[in-house]
């Protein structure tokens, strides 16, 4: 696969795998509402994702990962590109045909509140993706039901109240119970903790990594808070304006930034040692319109080290150690690495 690196090089058998993905959305203006520009939402995006695999997705708000995510799912049809599941292209199937599919390709939203239909009992949205995929008796699906309850802490009780009557903890552990129900293998979890108190992510968090572990389950976990990705993610993706730039393990990205927007997001996260020190890099500037992105590199109007090839052509993911790609020029020849310092994090003192 283009861009990535497979998973069957990494050990893991492949379930999900995401080639040149692109999204646009035209944008309409004028009497005859004709498509006067493009979003470049997402740009050609290549990932996989493995079994029992957790790829965290980051990027500041508005870099199209959550785009990127309901495509992954098909909620939106992409403008190019391919998604393959379980070995077979899923990108171009008609509604009838993907709903088969659906079935294995979950979602947690950020608000468990507007993605749950208030009007109806907690059993029965649960109990919906059960019916709608498999035949069972009432008893059998309310024993389904039940029994997903208690995977997600909530107690038998609770499966006559209605959404509103949850606290945010609650709901999302109701959202999560809805997307288990149909026993999938993939759940994209789009910002899944980010609404909720600190004390309750952790919770949820520790929920999902169960989870994972009880079933198999392999996750898209798109989230902008990086502490949050780290614990939980086995790769981590970082997007910039539509695009992959860096992806690797989560060890050697956090450990080892090569692309100057990751150092920038990790720079700004707080370390919990008074002690350490970690090298500052503040972001100049806004991020530019995704209507209009910047030519060569999208990201040279923030980068600190920015130089004139970085202007004019735009850089490509390369692998300069194993499993660990970044789309830098300087990362491209090792004569042009010492314009910059390591991205390393530093020690302790
Ligand atoms: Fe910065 Fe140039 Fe690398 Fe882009 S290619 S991140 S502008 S150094």
């Amino acid at each position: 696969m283009i861009g990535t690196v497979a998973s069957a090089s990494r050990g893991v058998a492949p379930l999900l795998e995401v080639a040149a993905l692109t999204k646009h959305y035209p944008v309409h203006r004028g009497i005859f509402g004709r498509a006067q520009a493009h979003v470049h939402a997402v740009d050609e995006v290549s990932f996989d994702i493995g079994e029992g695999e957790t790829l965290g997705l980051v990027g500041e708000s508005g870099c199209g990962k959550s785009t990127l995510g309901k495509t992954v799912l098909r909620l939106v049809p992409p403008t190019a590109g391919t998604i393959t599941w379980r070995g077979k292209r899923i990108d171009n199937l008609d509604a009838g045909t993907m709903r088969s599919f659906r079935r294995e390709l979950q979602a947690v939203f950020q608000d468990p509140y507007a993605s749950l239909n208030p009007r109806m009992r907690a059993e029965d949205i649960v109990a919906e993706p059960i019916r709608n995929f498999e035949d069972g008796t009432v008893a059998e699906i309310r024993d389904r039901v039940r029994t997903l309850f208690e995977k997600v802490g909530l107690r038998e009780e609770q499966m006559r109240k209605y959404p509103y009557e949850f606290s945010g903890g609650q709901r999302q552990r109701l959202g999560i119970a809805r997307a288990l129900a149909p026993k999938p293998k993939l759940i994209v979890c789009d910002e899944p903790v980010s609404a909720l108190d600190v004390s309750v992510q952790a919770q949820v968090i520790n929920l999902l990594i169960d989870l994972q572990r009880e079933f198999g389950l392999s996750y898209l976990f798109v989230a902008h808070d990086l502490a949050v990705v780290e614990h939980i993610s086995h790769r981590v993706a970082v997007m910039y304006l539509g695009r992959i730039v860096e992806l690797a393990s989560k060890e050697a990205l956090f450990a080892n930034p090569l692309h100057p927007y990751t150092e920038a997001l990790l720079a700004a996260v707080p370390i919990p040692d008074p002690k350490a020190r970690r090298k500052r890099l503040i972001l100049a500037g806004d991020v530019p319109s995704p209507i209009k992105p910047p030519p060569g590199c999208r990201f040279h109007t923030r980068c600190p080290y920015a130089f004139d090839r970085c202007r004019v052509e735009e850089p490509v993911l390369k692998e300069p150690a194993p499993g660990h790609l970044v789309a830098c020029h300087l990362r491209e020849a090792p004569e042009t690495t010492s314009q910059r310092p390591s991205t390393s994090r530093e020690g302790s003192g």
